[in-house]
């Protein structure tokens, strides 16, 4: 028998970047840890479609999912730490619930009534987030509302979620609130009055919180929480310091010392915890690989959007995961493309380098250089979608000798297309979800580095991309040295390029930062930080 469902929704105030995302993982985690079978859905009240049109720069990195949608990032922090694949559905925009209740209006669904945020824009919310729990048998599903208290965007949702606490029950909901206690120096008071406003702002669209989360920089104080207790009407065990931690895999387990897992059953009505400790040994150790690596890797990393840590987190956690798992310290130094000009030279003391996606023609000769000049100087490159076509343009250049060698993407009109549209690609209009997305199915040749990585002739990886390797150059790069390892399709698309010569040469056409987890680094990057750590 499916017991009921209990939901966990996760608000955020004052202010955005606060680590709301983190909050619902480590809940999430928790739970998991205890045996519940536990998933996270994110709102996002803007009104894309999804992520897939927005600049990484400003929102962040585009997150692929095994079913090909593009998401909001905190998705990848939900897959990363449950380690579980989440489906595309979790990820919900007020673009979906308004074309779901427009095209049930077209269709005559409502025939007769006037059609209204409330109820027919929450009741789609609110399907929409019983359908994932039901749908995939959950204990728990956390859900985490975008933006902040107080944002009209947001509103309908929240509307949503406040009535479903009163549909649900009060001992099946759980409302969790993300504020900030800022100080204004390392020692000084922590400030309550954000918090205070922020909590007020919800109670006027009629939620009360059941738990705070405050973000910190120091250890919440008793005072601090002794007066957020009050004027949220929270009591004080219900309220958590969350501060600043070395590594966001430690917010877990600073949760669970202050008692929250406790507070959440107990609300939840949930009894006879069983035994976890088997759970926790194995999460411990995976959180404490990441500590104290004296053993330093320095990474180059090549691109166009790294301006903004965020817009490669996945890259940037990959290389993280890849580093703890054979004890390094991977130092990771960003290196925007498009101010490399030609001063190559500054690349030569790092251990790798890696050139992550990108779009566009803008700082593209960079990469290009930079991907030739890891070859000339055999060090270590992983090249990723942009990094793994640009690094077939560069061979093209200096090795076969296609002065011209180009992505259509960059130069249209190139005498040599080294890389060129994908053929489904030539008619497609819309610019929203039409990329070749989601995970597909790469075959792997025997006797290569893609299989000595891999293991295994089929593997599964996620795309996101519009352009491809010209097959009419094949024959011409494997007579001048470089090998396709892998290919899609019955060999209509290449995937894995390798330069068997050279000390580690991998280029990959598909996304392999998307199925790297903490514990379980994903292959090409450790053999990536392996080879970049022998000298
Ligand atoms: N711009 C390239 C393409 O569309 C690469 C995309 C990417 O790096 N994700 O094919």
């Amino acid at each position: 028998m499916q017991t009921e469902t209990k939901y966990i929704f996760v608000t955020g105030g004052v202010m955005s970047g606060l680590g709301k995302g983190v909050v619902s993982s480590s809940i999430a985690k928790l739970l998991q840890l205890s045996n519940q079978k536990v998933s996270c859905v994110k709102i996002d009240p803007y009104l894309n479609y999804d992520a897939g049109t927005m600049n990484p720069i400003a929102h962040g990195e585009v997150f692929v999912t095994d079913d090909g949608g593009e998401c909001d990032m905190d998705i990848g922090n939900y897959e990363r730490f449950l380690n579980q694949s989440i489906p595309r559905t979790h990820n919900i925009t007020t673009a979906q619930i308004y074309s779901t209740v427009i095209e049930a209006e077209r269709r005559g669904e409502y025939l007769g009534a006037c059609v209204q945020i409330i109820p027919h824009v929450t009741d789609a919310i609110k399907e929409r987030i019983r359908k994932i729990a039901k749908g995939e048998g959950l204990d728990v599903l956390v859900v985490e509302c975008g933006g902040t208290v107080g944002d009209i965007e947001s509103l309908p949702f929240l509307e949503a979620l406040r009535q479903m606490r009163l549909e649900e029950g009060s001992s099946n909901v759980i409302f969790v609130h993300v504020t900030l206690a800022p100080s204004l120096d390392v020692v000084g008071e922590q400030k309550t009055k954000p918090t205070q406003h922020s909590v007020q702002e919800l109670r006027r669209i009629g939620i009360q919180p059941d738990l705070m989360a405050v973000r910190c920089s120091r250890p919440l104080e008793t005072s601090a929480k002794r007066k957020i207790s009050l004027f949220s009407n929270v009591s004080e065990r219900d309220v958590f310091s969350c501060h600043d931690a070395e590594s966001i895999l430690m917010v877990p387990q600073m949760l669970y010392d202050q008692g929250i897992i406790d507070v959440i059953f107990k609300k939840f009505g949930k009894m006879g915890l069983v035994n976890t400790s088997a759970n926790w040994d194995k999460w411990n150790s995976v959180v404490n690989s990441f500590s104290n690596l004296h053993d330093q890797v320095r990474i180059a990393m090549v691109g166009k959007y790294v301006k903004l840590a965020d817009s490669y987190v996945s890259v940037n956690q990959a290389l993280k995961h890849a580093g703890a798992k054979i004890g390094k310290n991977v130092v990771i130094d960003w290196i925007d493309s498009e101010e490399l000009d030609g001063n190559l030279d500054n690349l030569a003391q790092y251990n790798g380098i890696i050139v992550p996606g990108g779009f566009g023609e803008r700082g593209a000769e960079g990469i290009i250089s930079t991907a030739n000049f890891a070859r000339e100087k055999n060090i270590p490159y992983l090249g990723i979608c942009f990094g793994f076509q640009l690094a077939a343009v560069a061979f093209g250049r200096y090795v076969c000798g296609l002065a011209d060698a180009n992505s259509t993407e960059i130069n249209p009109s190139t005498q040599n297309p080294v890389i060129d549209l994908l053929p489904e690609q030539k008619f497609i209009e819309n610019k929203g979800g039409s990329l070749r997305l989601g995970a597909n199915e790469i075959k792997v040749e025997d006797n290569t580095l893609g299989f000595r990585l891999y293991k295994s002739n089929t593997i599964f990886k996620r795309h996101r991309h519009r352009y491809e390797f010209n097959q009419k150059y094949l024959e011409m790069f494997n007579k001048h040295g470089l090998l396709f390892s892998g290919y899609s399709d019955s060999r209509k698309r290449m995937e894995i390029l390798e330069i068997p010569s050279h000390k580690f040469y991998l280029g990959v056409q598909f996304h392999p930062e998307f199925n790297s987890r903490p514990g379980y680094p994903e292959e090409s990057f450790e053999a990536f930080i392996r080879a970049s750590s022998t000298a």
